[in-house]
Parts: C-alpha cells; sequence; structure tokens
C-alpha cells in the first residue's frame, strides 16, 4: 500500500497551505500592531534600525503564533562553516517569580551565545575565545519545523565570533547583495540617468540527487559515512540506454516527491519542477528564483528536507557529487540574474544592438568571470566536485562563458563596427515548420529563444539570466553566489570608471559615447567567450591558447583564497576581510583533507572485513575444486580453466593485500603533515592514486566472487531496483 493513498486525502490547493508554516508577512499584519509592523518591514528593507523596542514586541508575536503551532522550543538557525546548518534548541520556558511561564524576549530573539569552538573557524578563533553569537536575520522569515511529535520554532540567523568576524556563510553572501546593489544604483543613476530604485540579485538552484533504498545504504559503511562508493564495479547496464532522463517516474519516488514538496510549501519554498535525471535513480527537484539570501536558506532547508523525507519513505538520499564510479553524478546548476524592482537587468529585449544597458550588464558579467576565474572556480572546489568536473558528464575545470550564437555574433559585429550584419539575422525565426495541423510557425516562433543550450559550458547566458553549472550538489550555494555578485560589482564599477572618462572626453552622453567603452570592454572579455565542445581536448588546447585558467583540482583551485587579487577584491567590497579569507581557504583545505581521510578509511576497512574474506572463501572454493578434480581425473584438460581462475584471482588478491597495506602506510604519513595546503597536495597526489589501485583490484573481485559471498550490495541492486 502506498503511504498517501490519493482517494483518500483530503485535496487541498497548495496556494491554501504556502507558507503557512512562516512568520509571513501576512502573519506579522495580523499579529503585530500597525506602528510595529511598519517599523518592521523598514528595518527589513533596511531603511530603519532595528530597536530592542520593535523586537521585544516581535519575539512575542513570533512566540504565540508559535505556540498556538504546537511550537515548544526556539532555535537560533544558522550556516557554519561546514556547509550544514546548525541550531541548538531552547525551551521558552522561564521563571518568573515562583511560577514558570513561556516567553520569548526581544534579546533572545535578537541573539543567542554559543560556545563556538568546535565549529570551523580556519584559525580566526583561538580557543580562549570560545564564545560565538548567532543574531537574527531578519530579512529571511522565522519557520516552524515539525517533527513526529511537535515542531521547532526557527530564527535564520548569521554566526559570528566574540571579536565580530562572521563565521558563516551567510554574511558574506549579505554583504555581497549589497556591493552588487550599490554598484547597480551608480551605474543605473549616473550614466543611464535611472530613478533610484532597490536591486535584487535573484537565484534559482536546480538541485541533482541520487535516491537509493534504505537497506542498502544501511550495508554500506562508505555511502553511509562519505556519501559516495568508494567500492563498486560496473553493472551490465549503465546509463548507455538514455532511458531515464525525463522518463515517467517511478510511483514510489513520486509518493517520496510529493511528501517533500508539501513540507516545502508549508514553509513558503516555491519548489516548481521535478523530473527523473540522467543516471538512473538519478532525479531533480528545482524551485522558482528567489532573492540571494532567501533561495540560500531554502536550499539549505531543503536539502534537510529531502533527507528526512528519505528516510521517512525507505530511501537514502545521496547529494554527493559522485556517488557511482562511471555514473554521472549531481550538480546544483544556478541560475542568477540581477534585477530592479522592475526589470531584469539581463533582459536583452528585442534589440539587444541597442540596448547599451543590456551590454552593460552582460558584460560586467562577462568580465568578472574572466578576471576572477580563479577564485570563482575556488568557490566550487570540493574533494567530492573533483570526481564531476571534467568528466565528460560536468563542465570542466576550465571557467568559460557561452553566450549562443546570436550573442556571440553581436558582441563580435559591435567589436568590428559592422552592426548591419546582426540586422540582417534577426527576425529569421524560420527555424519551425508547421507538422499537420501543428501551427509551428506560428506557436512556437514567438517564444524561440536567442540563444541555444550548451550543457558543456560550465558558465552560461540562458536568455535572460546566467547559469553556473559546475556548482556541486552538496554544496552551500552562498560561496558562488558570493563570488558572482561580488565580481559583478567590481567589474560594472570597472565599466563605471571608464564610460565615466569617455563621457567626461566627450562632454556628452551619447549612445555613441558608451558603445566606444563597451567595443573596449568586448575586446577585454574576448577570450572567455567560448561556443565549441568545453569536454573536447580541443576545448582544453584552444582554452590554453586563451590564457584560461585550467585548475584541475581542489587544492590548486583552493590557492586562490590567498590570491592578492582576491584579498583585494573582497576587502574592497567589505564582503570578507583578508584574515576572513585566508581562514575560510583553510577550512575548505581542512575539508578536503578530512573528506578523503574519510573515504580511505572506509575503503580500507571494506577492503579488510568485507572484500578480502570474500575473496578468500572463493579461493577457498576453487582450491579445493582444482584440488579434487586432479586427485581424480589427473588431466589437464579437466581443471586447466579452473587453475587459470585459481591463478588470477590469487594474484589480485595478493596485490589487493599490498594495496591495503601501502594505503594505510601512506595514510598515517600524511596525516602527520601538520600544514593543511600541504596536506592537501599529498592527499591529491599520494593518497588518490592509492585509493584508485586499492579499488580497481577490488572491483575486479567483485566480478569473480560468486554473489552468496558478497555482502556489499552491488551497483544493479542500488540503482536498478524499481
Ligand atoms: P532549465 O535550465 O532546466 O530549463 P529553467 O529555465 O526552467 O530550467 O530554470 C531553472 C531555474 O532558473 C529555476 O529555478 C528558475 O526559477 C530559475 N530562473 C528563471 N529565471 C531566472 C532569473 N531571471 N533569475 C534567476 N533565476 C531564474
Ligand atoms: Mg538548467
Amino acid at each position: 500500500m502506498l503511504k498517501n493513498s490519493f482517494n483518500n486525502k483530503k485535496k487541498e490547493r497548495i496556494s491554501d497551505y504556502f507558507a503557512c508554516n512562516t512568520f509571513s508577512e501576512e502573519v506579522m499584519r495580523e499579529k503585530l500592531s500597525k506602528s510595529t509592523h511598519n517599523s518592521l518591514l523598514s528595518c527589513i528593507e533596511g531603511d530603519k534600525t532595528l530597536t530592542l523596542e520593535i523586537a521585544n514586541e516581535v519575539a512575542h508575536a513570533m512566540k504565540e503564533w508559535a505556540i498556538e503551532k504546537g511550537a515548544t522550543h526556539y532555535a537560533h538557525w544558522f550556516q557554519p562553516l561546514t556547509g550544514a546548518t546548525a541550531e541548538k534548541h531552547d525551551y521558552f520556558l522561564e521563571r518568573a517569580g515562583k511560577a514558570h511561564i513561556e516567553r520569548f524576549s526581544g534579546k533572545q530573539l535578537v541573539r543567542q551565545e554559543h560556545d563556538a569552538s568546535s565549529f570551523p573557524s580556519g584559525g580566526l578563533r583561538v580557543t580562549f575565545e570560545a564564545r560565538g553569537y548567532t543574531s537574527w536575520d531578519l530579512t529571511s522569515p522565522a519557520f516552524i519545523i515539525e517533527d513526529g511529535s511537535g515542531c521547532t520554532l526557527c530564527i535564520p540567523s548569521v554566526f559570528v565570533s566574540y571579536n565580530g568576524e562572521s563565521l558563516d556563510q551567510k554574511a558574506p553572501l549579505m554583504r555581497s547583495v549589497d556591493a552588487l546593489e550599490s554598484s547597480v544604483k551608480k551605474m543605473l543613476i549616473d550614466i543611464f540617468d535611472e530613478p533610484e530604485q532597490k536591486v535584487f540579485s535573484f537565484v534559482g538552484a536546480e538541485q541533482e540527487y541520487f535516491l537509493i533504498d534504505k537497506q542498502y545504504a544501511l550495508k554500506r559503511p562508505d555511502v553511509l559515512l562519505s556519501g559516495r562508493t568508494v567500492f563498486g564495479a560496473k553493472p551490465p547496464k549503465g546509463q548507455e540506454m538514455d532511458d531515464q532522463y525525463f522518463g515517467t517516474i517511478k510511483e514510489r519516488v513520486l509518493v517520496y516527491m510529493r511528501d517533500v514538496e508539501q513540507e516545502l510549501y508549508k514553509l513558503g519554498i516555491p519548489c516548481k519542477t521535478r523530473h527523473n535525471e540522467v543516471a538512473p535513480h538519478q532525479y531533480e527537484f528545482a524551485p522558482i528564483f528567489e532573492e540571494a539570501n532567501i533561495a540560500q536558506d531554502h536550499n539549505q532547508l531543503m536539502m534537510e528536507i529531502m533527507k528526512k523525507k528519505a528516510n521517512e519513505n525507505g530511501f537514502y538520499l545521496l547529494l554527493h557529487e559522485k556517488p557511482f564510479d562511471r555514473i554521472n553524478g549531481s550538480g546544483k546548476h544556478i541560475n542568477w540574474s540581477m534585477n530592479t524592482e522592475k526589470y531584469n537587468l539581463l533582459e536583452p529585449g528585442d534589440e539587444p544592438e541597442n540596448n547599451v544597458r543590456f551590454l552593460t550588464f552582460l558584460l560586467s558579467v562577462i568580465r568578472g568571470v574572466h578576471k576572477y576565474s580563479g577564485i570563482l572556480r575556488a568557490s566550487v572546489a570540493t574533494a567530492s566536485n573533483d570526481h564531476r568536473l571534467g568528466g565528460n558528464e560536468a563542465p570542466p575545470a576550465i571557467i568559460s562563458v557561452y553566450l549562443g550564437s546570436f550573442l556571440t555574433a553581436l558582441l563580435k559585429d559591435i567589436k568590428d563596427s559592422n552592426l548591419e550584419k546582426t540586422k540582417n539575422k534577426k527576425n529569421s525565426k524560420t527555424r519551425f515548420k508547421d507538422i499537420g495541423r501543428l501551427n509551428l510557425s506560428e506557436t512556437l516562433s514567438n517564444i524561440a529563444d536567442n540563444t541555444d543550450r550548451n550543457r558543456t559550458s560550465p558558465f552560461a547566458f540562458t536568455g535572460n539570466k546566467f547559469e553556473f553549472r559546475a556548482v556541486g550538489s552538496s554544496q552551500s550555494l552562498a560561496i558562488p553566489v558570493t563570488v558572482i555578485n561580488t565580481i559583478v560589482a567590481e567589474s560594472l564599477d570597472h565599466i563605471y570608471a571608464k564610460m565615466k572618462k569617455a563621457i567626461k572626453n566627450a562632454g556628452n552622453k551619447d549612445m555613441s559615447v558608451l558603445m566606444g567603452v563597451i567595443k573596449e570592454v568586448i575586446e577585454e572579455v574576448s577570450p572567455v567567450i567560448f561556443e565549441g565542445d568545453n569536454y573536447s581536448k580541443e576545448g582544453k588546447t584552444e582554452a590554453k591558447k586563451r590564457g584560461l585558467l585550467n585548475l584541475e583540482s581542489t587544492p590548486e583551485a583552493l590557492s586562490f583564497y590567498n590570491d592578492k587579487n582576491t584579498e583585494k577584491l573582497f576587502e574592497k567590497y567589505n564582503v570578507v576581510s583578508k584574515d576572513g579569507l585566508h581562514a575560510r581557504g583553510e577550512v575548505e583545505f581542512e575539508n578536503y583533507c578530512k573528506s578523503i581521510n574519510i573515504e580511505a578509511k572506509c575503503q580500507l576497512d571494506i577492503a579488510r572485513t568485507m572484500i578480502f574474506p570474500a575473496a578468500l572463501e572463493y579461493q577457498k572454493l576453487l582450491l579445493n575444486n582444482h584440488f579434487e578434480l586432479k586427485r581424480q581425473f589427473n588431466d589437464k584438460k579437466i581443471y586447466n580453466e579452473i587453475e587459470k581462475e585459481t591463478k588470477v584471482l590469487s594474484i589480485t588478491i595478493n596485490e589487493f593485500m599490498k594495496d591495503i597495506d601501502r594505503l594505510e602506510k601512506e595514510l598515517e604519513k600524511t596525516n602527520k603533515e601538520k600544514d593543511n595546503i600541504k596536506k592537501a597536495n599529498l592527499f591529491r597526489k599520494k593518497i588518490l592514486p592509492l585509493m584508485q589501485k586499492l579499488r580497481d583490484n577490488g572491483d575486479f573481485i567483485e566480478t569473480k566472487v560468486p554473489n552468496k559471498y558478497w555482502e556489499l550490495p552491488k551497483y544493479h541492486e542500488m540503482l536498478f531496483i524499481e
């Protein structure tokens, strides 16, 4: 019986309960006095500073609302540098004279104190200054998380050390949004004579994931502890039939998806799309885009809910970038745009060739990506994403920009002062021929995009937004979005300065004057615009010719956390201090080492306690068999093949034992290294190849040993059970 039998369920519209578990605008209006409500809105807009008086009233209303909903506890919900979220629950209970009553003060809403010493800080917080504080982020709505028997009020918060250094992913993201806003405003007001408007960085993150049956995950220590399989032979069928992508969703998976969506809707997370992905048992959820800070909180929440609901539905969720060898991995495509209240600044309109504002904003992104490709690559660098980038399934480690043939030609024509060519190319929307009574030339031409898709590009313009495809499925989107916002802010200022100078020299702001600057910028950025196949060898050669960076592994990419240009960039825009940046790099180096260390230890454990004993069982069977055949028949024709099989297996077992020994010794040596950068390089150069060798032999043994001796669930079981 499926859990949610449709006919027995009350049918509700999603809009009836959407955001019912959030302290939404509607709830605020109902629960707060008019003046406090208005003051709070002004604080959220950034026009007013929060006072304790306002906080007190909001806290009281929030508590009343949460208790009505069944909440007993509250928690500041924050995002330390672990990449996950953290929360410490406190009961609303307080002593009042001799009695105990439920109370929640403005002070408690605004700040909570923690012992921060067990959170990563990259050396920013010395142990004797263990204190850390979380502080309410009033721009993201508080929400209620339901569990089996009650619920908790969660207050989105930023996390800072005793000295005021930020220790989380949110604060830099929020600062980068401010940086972008002020650079966009300056450009719009001063150069394009537009009125002052609020500016937003919008983000829509497509979340890919795998589901496997929980019963299998429980039998795989590697999956449970490291999120990926460190052994597993290739199954007879992989993804070669292309029958999974957008295929009919299996019913029990659909039940899971609905379960997740229902929970997301209650939290006001606008999940819109669900589908099968390329690999077997791989899927995707995509919400409607939101302001960056909200999109970040919602993506973190979404990952948690996906995990929780998987467990309830008998599945195990894999967010790892490459859970299975030789099977496509998962990403988190980040769709990004910058907008005012009224329009999208990346909207080309009908005449992009005459739309200087569009060209300016488009080029600011391209220039940012070109100039700061190192830190952009570093923002998606993790041990797990290294398995995916460049693996003929995801973009390479080289960062280039895809614009589609139309815009690429347009920029070239502007550069060559040959705009007539572009005009002739336009209006050639005759791609679609009618099919029978289907009037495709009419219905499709009007909506046809001017940009095609290029799945091989890491950073593609898709109509009116950019899509950063190199982001890993398990990572927090805050880091890459912080980088994008900041590099675009800096590029806008760069173009702004050039335009100001040109205007001063010309004595006017005519289109031709601004176009002169556009031309110069096109010249500057053209090496990063790449239309070809990024997976191909030619793509790599071409990138080298153009001087684009190819940071193949995480340690190489992370070095950009210590780069002078990155330091200057983040300090100038007040996003992260130099020390903060170095500390974050340090945390990333540490995470890289720890992840591989865990994987290697899982591998050793499985090798010794599961694969090796199974191999010996089979070897024993073969040896007995061989011995008996020889004794009974003494005829090589009868036992020759068995003898060969026994030899091959025995040689592999012997090699496998040596591999175990080598990996164990090297791991011990590597873990003695104190310097994280050196250590990360040892993990990459010494440990990873040894792990691969051990895996190859282990996977070979898997293809030999009878199923009945093989405890570890196999790829075909995990990936193909309906
Ligand atoms: P796909 O690339 O898979 O076809 P869509 O075009 O539907 O997907 O969009 C993918 C994501 O991009 C969604 O989360 C969507 O909300 C988001 N998105 C759409 N427009 C914008 C925009 N202007 N800014 C940011 N994100 C956007
Ligand atoms: Mg997409």
